[in-house]
Protein backbone atom coordinates (compact mmCIF):
# COMPACT_ATOMS: atom_id res chain seq x y z
CA UNK A 1 0.00 0.00 0.00
CA UNK A 2 1.24 3.87 -0.80
CA UNK A 3 0.30 6.09 1.02
CA UNK A 4 -1.57 9.43 0.54
CA UNK A 5 0.30 12.21 0.54
CA UNK A 6 -0.94 15.14 3.03
CA UNK A 7 -0.28 17.90 0.56
CA UNK A 8 -0.15 21.08 3.28
CA UNK A 9 0.84 23.61 0.63
CA UNK A 10 -2.67 22.78 -0.64
CA UNK A 11 -4.19 22.67 2.59
CA UNK A 12 -2.85 25.63 3.83
CA UNK A 13 -3.75 27.63 0.64
CA UNK A 14 -7.12 26.95 1.85
CA UNK A 15 -6.79 28.14 5.37
CA UNK A 16 -4.80 31.49 4.07
CA UNK A 17 -7.94 31.70 1.23
CA UNK A 18 -11.29 31.54 4.05
CA UNK A 19 -9.05 33.51 6.56
CA UNK A 20 -8.35 36.68 3.84
CA UNK A 21 -12.19 36.84 3.72
CA UNK A 22 -12.34 36.95 7.53
CA UNK A 23 -9.74 39.32 7.83
CA UNK A 24 -11.54 41.88 5.46
CA UNK A 25 -14.88 41.31 7.14
CA UNK A 26 -12.98 42.39 10.63
CA UNK A 27 -11.36 45.15 8.74
CA UNK A 28 -14.64 46.38 7.28
CA UNK A 29 -16.70 45.90 10.67
CA UNK A 30 -13.96 48.19 12.91
CA UNK A 31 -12.15 50.24 10.55
CA UNK A 32 -8.62 49.22 11.03
CA UNK A 33 -6.86 45.99 10.22
CA UNK A 34 -5.40 42.98 12.52
CA UNK A 35 -1.75 43.56 12.99
CA UNK A 36 1.34 41.46 13.75
CA UNK A 37 4.44 42.86 15.62
CA UNK A 38 7.41 40.95 14.36
CA UNK A 39 11.04 41.13 16.67
CA UNK A 40 13.96 39.68 14.54
CA UNK A 41 17.34 39.87 17.00
CA UNK A 42 20.47 39.30 15.55
CA UNK A 43 21.04 38.37 12.09
CA UNK A 44 20.65 34.22 11.76
CA UNK A 45 19.72 33.80 7.74
CA UNK A 46 17.02 31.10 8.20
CA UNK A 47 14.95 33.44 10.90
CA UNK A 48 15.34 36.10 8.90
CA UNK A 49 13.70 33.90 5.75
CA UNK A 50 11.11 32.93 8.48
CA UNK A 51 10.22 36.08 9.44
CA UNK A 52 10.37 37.69 5.57
CA UNK A 53 8.06 34.86 4.89
CA UNK A 54 5.09 35.60 7.41
CA UNK A 55 5.20 39.10 6.99
CA UNK A 56 4.42 38.36 3.16
CA UNK A 57 1.97 36.27 4.47
CA UNK A 58 0.57 38.96 6.26
CA UNK A 59 0.31 41.42 3.92
CA UNK A 60 -1.04 39.05 0.85
CA UNK A 61 -4.07 38.21 4.01
CA UNK A 62 -4.58 41.77 4.55
CA UNK A 63 -2.98 41.71 7.99
CA UNK A 64 -0.66 44.53 8.85
CA UNK A 65 3.30 44.34 10.20
CA UNK A 66 5.04 45.82 12.38
CA UNK A 67 9.07 45.12 12.18
CA UNK A 68 11.29 45.80 14.43
CA UNK A 69 14.88 44.43 13.82
CA UNK A 70 17.61 44.32 16.71
CA UNK A 71 21.25 43.75 16.78
CA UNK A 72 23.01 40.55 17.67
CA UNK A 73 24.22 42.94 20.20
CA UNK A 74 21.05 43.83 21.79
CA UNK A 75 20.25 43.14 25.37
CA UNK A 76 17.72 41.86 27.38
CA UNK A 77 16.60 45.44 27.99
CA UNK A 78 16.50 46.38 24.83
CA UNK A 79 14.18 43.32 23.79
CA UNK A 80 11.93 43.92 26.22
CA UNK A 81 11.86 47.83 25.74
CA UNK A 82 10.16 46.62 22.01
CA UNK A 83 7.84 43.90 23.40
CA UNK A 84 6.90 46.60 26.18
CA UNK A 85 5.91 49.14 23.22
CA UNK A 86 4.24 46.68 21.25
CA UNK A 87 2.15 45.25 24.46
CA UNK A 88 0.78 48.47 24.45
CA UNK A 89 0.45 49.65 21.09
CA UNK A 90 -3.02 49.26 20.07
CA UNK A 91 -2.40 48.23 16.68
CA UNK A 92 -0.59 45.32 17.17
CA UNK A 93 -2.71 42.34 18.08
CA UNK A 94 -0.24 39.86 18.12
CA UNK A 95 3.53 39.42 18.73
CA UNK A 96 5.74 37.09 17.03
CA UNK A 97 9.45 37.55 18.89
CA UNK A 98 11.26 34.80 16.05
CA UNK A 99 13.33 32.25 18.17
CA UNK A 100 16.18 31.39 18.67
CA UNK A 101 17.13 34.48 20.29
CA UNK A 102 20.80 34.88 20.27
CA UNK A 103 22.91 33.31 23.13
CA UNK A 104 22.88 35.40 26.32
CA UNK A 105 19.23 36.83 26.18
CA UNK A 106 16.66 34.48 28.10
CA UNK A 107 14.02 33.71 25.90
CA UNK A 108 12.01 32.38 28.60
CA UNK A 109 12.06 35.76 30.39
CA UNK A 110 11.32 37.20 27.46
CA UNK A 111 8.33 35.35 25.95
CA UNK A 112 6.73 35.57 29.21
CA UNK A 113 7.24 39.33 28.50
CA UNK A 114 4.85 39.11 25.61
CA UNK A 115 1.18 40.18 27.34
CA UNK A 116 -0.78 37.36 27.19
CA UNK A 117 -3.79 38.60 25.09
CA UNK A 118 -0.69 39.14 22.64
CA UNK A 119 0.82 36.14 22.36
CA UNK A 120 0.71 35.23 18.59
CA UNK A 121 2.64 32.00 18.97
CA UNK A 122 1.18 30.47 21.69
CA UNK A 123 4.24 30.07 24.39
CA UNK A 124 3.23 32.33 27.03
CA UNK A 125 3.06 29.85 30.29
CA UNK A 126 -0.17 31.81 30.86
CA UNK A 127 -1.34 30.30 27.56
CA UNK A 128 0.34 26.74 27.89
CA UNK A 129 -1.40 26.44 31.45
CA UNK A 130 -4.64 27.51 29.60
CA UNK A 131 -3.93 24.33 26.81
CA UNK A 132 -3.48 22.17 29.77
CA UNK A 133 -6.07 22.77 31.36
CA UNK A 134 -8.44 22.89 28.15
CA UNK A 135 -9.55 26.79 28.58
CA UNK A 136 -9.26 28.97 25.55
CA UNK A 137 -6.02 30.80 24.68
CA UNK A 138 -3.53 30.88 22.31
CA UNK A 139 -2.70 27.40 20.61
CA UNK A 140 1.29 27.29 19.51
CA UNK A 141 0.70 27.49 15.60
CA UNK A 142 2.45 24.49 14.49
CA UNK A 143 0.72 21.59 16.92
CA UNK A 144 -2.50 23.73 15.87
CA UNK A 145 -1.88 23.35 11.69
CA UNK A 146 -0.77 19.58 12.87
CA UNK A 147 -4.51 18.85 13.95
CA UNK A 148 -5.84 20.46 10.96
CA UNK A 149 -3.73 18.28 8.46
CA UNK A 150 -4.76 15.05 10.89
CA UNK A 151 -8.51 16.16 10.50
CA UNK A 152 -8.12 16.46 6.30
CA UNK A 153 -7.56 12.73 6.53
CA UNK A 154 -11.05 12.02 7.58
CA UNK A 155 -9.72 9.42 10.47
CA UNK A 156 -10.92 9.43 13.78
CA UNK A 157 -8.69 10.92 16.96
CA UNK A 158 -10.85 9.71 19.34
CA UNK A 159 -10.02 6.18 20.47
CA UNK A 160 -6.24 6.10 18.12
CA UNK A 161 -3.00 5.42 20.09
CA UNK A 162 -1.25 8.78 18.95
CA UNK A 163 2.53 8.52 19.21
CA UNK A 164 4.55 12.21 19.86
CA UNK A 165 8.08 12.08 19.41
CA UNK A 166 9.76 14.94 20.94
CA UNK A 167 8.71 17.19 24.37
CA UNK A 168 9.69 20.77 23.18
CA UNK A 169 7.34 23.11 24.92
CA UNK A 170 7.15 24.85 21.13
CA UNK A 171 5.83 21.14 19.18
CA UNK A 172 5.85 18.33 21.50
CA UNK A 173 3.81 19.15 24.56
CA UNK A 174 1.18 21.13 23.35
CA UNK A 175 0.51 18.49 20.65
CA UNK A 176 0.46 16.19 23.18
CA UNK A 177 -2.20 18.09 24.97
CA UNK A 178 -4.39 18.88 21.32
CA UNK A 179 -4.17 15.35 20.97
CA UNK A 180 -5.58 14.22 24.20
CA UNK A 181 -8.38 17.15 24.17
CA UNK A 182 -9.59 15.05 21.27
CA UNK A 183 -9.41 11.58 23.07
CA UNK A 184 -6.65 10.24 21.16
CA UNK A 185 -4.66 8.07 23.83
CA UNK A 186 -0.82 9.81 23.78
CA UNK A 187 2.04 8.44 24.18
CA UNK A 188 5.15 10.49 24.33
CA UNK A 189 8.69 9.98 23.30
CA UNK A 190 12.05 11.90 23.58
CA UNK A 191 15.71 11.44 23.81
CA UNK A 192 15.31 8.76 27.21
CA UNK A 193 12.54 6.54 25.25
CA UNK A 194 13.49 3.35 25.41
CA UNK A 195 11.88 0.64 22.29
CA UNK A 196 11.48 3.56 20.44
CA UNK A 197 10.60 1.59 16.99
CA UNK A 198 8.32 -0.45 19.38
CA UNK A 199 6.76 2.35 20.92
CA UNK A 200 6.08 4.35 17.37
CA UNK A 201 4.57 1.38 15.82
CA UNK A 202 1.64 1.24 18.17
CA UNK A 203 1.05 4.48 16.75
CA UNK A 204 -2.74 5.01 14.58
CA UNK A 205 -1.33 8.62 14.27
CA UNK A 206 2.40 9.65 14.87
CA UNK A 207 3.86 12.78 14.89
CA UNK A 208 7.65 13.36 14.74
CA UNK A 209 9.18 16.75 16.33
CA UNK A 210 12.65 15.67 16.68
CA UNK A 211 14.83 17.70 14.25
CA UNK A 212 17.07 14.55 13.05
CA UNK A 213 17.37 13.31 9.51
CA UNK A 214 14.93 10.29 8.88
CA UNK A 215 15.75 8.75 12.14
CA UNK A 216 12.21 7.39 12.43
CA UNK A 217 12.81 3.93 9.91
CA UNK A 218 9.59 3.62 7.76
CA UNK A 219 9.55 -0.18 9.40
CA UNK A 220 8.58 1.08 12.17
CA UNK A 221 5.18 2.51 11.18
CA UNK A 222 2.06 0.76 11.65
CA UNK A 223 0.46 -0.08 8.66
CA UNK A 224 -2.26 2.48 7.94
CA UNK A 225 -0.90 4.89 9.99
CA UNK A 226 -1.32 8.86 9.77
CA UNK A 227 2.13 10.39 9.71
CA UNK A 228 3.08 13.92 10.27
CA UNK A 229 6.62 15.24 10.43
CA UNK A 230 7.25 18.34 11.97
CA UNK A 231 10.68 18.22 11.23
CA UNK A 232 13.01 20.36 8.55
CA UNK A 233 16.51 18.74 8.35
CA UNK A 234 19.39 19.66 5.52
CA UNK A 235 20.69 16.44 4.72
CA UNK A 236 24.73 16.79 3.70
CA UNK A 237 24.38 17.54 -0.20
CA UNK A 238 21.92 20.66 0.74
CA UNK A 239 18.21 19.27 0.30
CA UNK A 240 15.80 19.24 2.56
CA UNK A 241 14.22 16.27 4.65
CA UNK A 242 12.31 15.39 7.63
CA UNK A 243 12.30 13.26 10.95
CA UNK A 244 10.74 10.60 9.01
CA UNK A 245 12.39 8.22 6.22
CA UNK A 246 9.55 9.44 4.03
CA UNK A 247 10.47 6.85 1.05
CA UNK A 248 10.03 3.49 3.15
CA UNK A 249 7.23 5.13 5.24
CA UNK A 250 5.10 5.93 2.44
CA UNK A 251 4.85 2.32 1.93
CA UNK A 252 3.42 1.20 5.38
CA UNK A 253 1.43 4.66 6.55
CA UNK A 254 -2.10 5.00 5.11
CA UNK A 255 -1.17 9.45 5.14
CA UNK A 256 1.66 10.79 5.13
CA UNK A 257 3.02 14.59 5.18
CA UNK A 258 6.03 15.29 3.17
CA UNK A 259 9.15 17.50 3.67
CA UNK A 260 8.79 20.38 2.57
CA UNK A 261 5.24 21.24 1.32
CA UNK A 262 3.70 19.33 4.88
CA UNK A 263 3.47 20.91 8.26
CA UNK A 264 5.84 24.17 7.25
CA UNK A 265 2.73 25.94 5.22
CA UNK A 266 0.30 25.50 7.95
CA UNK A 267 2.72 27.02 10.70
CA UNK A 268 2.31 30.25 9.22
CA UNK A 269 -1.21 29.92 8.09
CA UNK A 270 -2.19 29.45 12.07
CA UNK A 271 0.06 32.62 13.18
CA UNK A 272 -2.12 34.63 10.91
CA UNK A 273 -5.26 33.03 11.72
CA UNK A 274 -4.37 33.69 15.62
CA UNK A 275 -3.31 36.94 15.22
CA UNK A 276 -6.94 37.24 13.64
CA UNK A 277 -8.33 35.76 16.59
CA UNK A 278 -6.05 38.32 18.99
CA UNK A 279 -7.70 41.27 16.47
CA UNK A 280 -10.80 39.81 17.45
CA UNK A 281 -10.59 39.27 21.25
CA UNK A 282 -9.06 43.21 21.47
CA UNK A 283 -12.15 44.81 19.38
CA UNK A 284 -14.82 42.61 20.99
CA UNK A 285 -13.43 43.11 24.83
P1 LIG B 1 13.71 20.56 20.11
O1 LIG B 1 15.14 20.35 19.83
O2 LIG B 1 13.31 21.62 21.06
O3 LIG B 1 13.10 19.18 20.66
C1 LIG B 1 13.45 17.97 20.08
C2 LIG B 1 12.82 16.85 20.85
O4 LIG B 1 13.25 15.62 20.26
C3 LIG B 1 13.26 16.79 22.33
O5 LIG B 1 12.13 16.57 23.14
C4 LIG B 1 14.21 15.60 22.37
O6 LIG B 1 14.16 14.88 23.58
C5 LIG B 1 13.67 14.74 21.28
N1 LIG B 1 14.71 13.83 20.78
C6 LIG B 1 15.98 14.12 20.46
N2 LIG B 1 16.64 13.02 20.07
C7 LIG B 1 15.77 12.00 20.15
C8 LIG B 1 15.84 10.61 19.91
N3 LIG B 1 16.97 10.05 19.48
N4 LIG B 1 14.74 9.87 20.10
C9 LIG B 1 13.59 10.41 20.52
N5 LIG B 1 13.46 11.74 20.78
C10 LIG B 1 14.52 12.52 20.60
O7 LIG B 1 13.01 20.73 18.70
P2 LIG B 1 11.60 21.42 18.28
O8 LIG B 1 10.48 20.72 18.95
O9 LIG B 1 11.70 22.87 18.39
O10 LIG B 1 11.61 21.06 16.73
C11 LIG B 1 11.64 19.72 16.27
C12 LIG B 1 11.80 19.71 14.77
O11 LIG B 1 10.67 20.34 14.18
C13 LIG B 1 13.01 20.48 14.23
O12 LIG B 1 13.48 19.83 13.06
C14 LIG B 1 12.45 21.82 13.85
O13 LIG B 1 13.20 22.44 12.81
C15 LIG B 1 11.09 21.41 13.34
N6 LIG B 1 10.08 22.47 13.43
C16 LIG B 1 9.33 22.66 12.31
C17 LIG B 1 8.34 23.60 12.31
C18 LIG B 1 7.52 23.77 11.09
O14 LIG B 1 6.88 24.78 10.93
N7 LIG B 1 7.46 22.76 10.23
C19 LIG B 1 8.11 24.47 13.47
C20 LIG B 1 8.88 24.11 14.64
C21 LIG B 1 9.85 23.14 14.59
P3 LIG B 1 14.68 15.48 25.00
O15 LIG B 1 13.57 16.39 25.45
O16 LIG B 1 14.84 14.29 25.86
O17 LIG B 1 15.95 16.21 24.71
Amino acid sequence: MTAQIIDGKAIAKECRKALKGRVKEFSEQYGHAPGLGVILVGEDPASAVYVRNKEKACARAGIASFHHDLPITATQEQVAKIIDEMNADSRVHGILLQLPLPKGLDEQAMLARIHPDKDADGFHPINAGYLAVGKDGYVPCTPKGVMTLIASTGQPIEGAHAVVIGRSNIVGKPQAQLLLQKNATVTICHSRTKNLAEVVGLGDIVVAAVGRPEMVKGEWIKKGAVVIDVGINRRDDGTLCGDVEFETAKERAGWITPVPGGVGPMTIAMLLENTLEGAIRAATR
